[in-house]
């Protein structure tokens, strides 16, 4: 899986999250999951602490190596 780069100041984030806080800059910013096919964002299922992804578009489970994320500033 690829990293995933706070826009602020490149540190890698947490891509288990929405909601975080850079550990570096300390910036607010929101993860979106977007599916590989639909570009859709996706919804994160939890279980027992593992998280899925799926696509309400595709109608899928998203395997966690395809999800594209995207980080913003919120
Ligand atoms: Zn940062
Ligand atoms: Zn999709």
């Amino acid at each position: 899986m690829e990293a995933l780069l706070c826009p602020a100041c490149q540190a890698e984030l947490d891509t288990r999250r929405n909601e975080q806080i850079c550990g570096q800059c300390q910036i607010p910013v929101h993860i979106t999951a977007i599916c590989p096919t639909c570009q859709q964002e996706l919804e994160r299922l939890r279980a027992c602490g593992a998280v899925d992804y799926f696509c309400n578009h595709c109608n899928s489970l998203i395997s966690k190596r395809t999800v594209q994320f995207k980080a913003v500033l919120v």
